[in-house]
């Protein structure tokens, strides 16, 4: 979408919701909203796929890769309001690896549209289990949504926890125990 007509719409809500967008505080206000909406969906802009397959690399190693507490930013696709938390991914490789930081990567491609926690856990376990073609692939997502605390609609303080389980991780209670207690371990939160 167009910045200008971004702006213009957001100006347009601005007069809706009561206001004077011509006063001076809210003079800049439709330009700035609309290059914060630009940047927090700006995953759209952008291919999954590719994150991955610039930085795999085969390599002869089978034990669980885990990155954990790794912070997210969402917004919700029903409200267009933050959710965000923290995300841990993990994979057993059979074959192929990927960069650790391509691993943050995706997350944050996926994250910058607009989204719902269980599908944003899925598109990232399924990327993985596609691209890497790994033994198994776990995710979890711990997240507050402000469309649920900022209009009361859930308990204060309350964490929506989403998981996604595939191959090992699925089959197997011991690999998927093993992922939990790394995830929980120190600075749970
Ligand atoms: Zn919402």
């Amino acid at each position: 979408m167009s910045e200008v007509s971004l702006e213009k719409s957001v100006g347009e809500i601005l007069r809706l919701v009561g206001e004077d967008p011509n006063r001076e505080g809210l003079l800049k206000t439709p330009e700035r909203v609309a290059r914060a909406l630009q940047f927090l969906t700006k995953g759209y802009a952008e291919d999954p796929k590719t994150v991955i397959n610039g930085a795999m690399f085969v390599e002869d190693y089978s034990e669980m890769i885990v990155l954990k507490d790794l912070d997210f930013f969402s917004l919700c696709e029903h409200h267009i309001l933050p959710f965000f938390g923290t995300a841990h991914v993990a994979y057993i490789p059979k074959h192929r690896i990927v960069g650790i930081s391509k691993l943050a990567r995706l997350v944050e491609v996926y994250a910058r549209r607009l989204q719902v926690q269980e599908r944003l856990t899925t598109q990232i376990a399924n990327m993985l289990m596609d691209e890497l073609d790994p033994l198994g692939v776990a995710v979890v997502l711990r997240a507050e949504h402000l469309c649920m605390r900022m209009r009361g609609v859930e308990k204060q303080n309350s964490v929506v926890v989403t998981s996604a389980m595939l191959g090992v991780f699925r089959s197997h209670q011991e690999t998927r125990q093993e992922f939990m207690t790394l995830v929980n371990s120190v600075n749970a939160r």
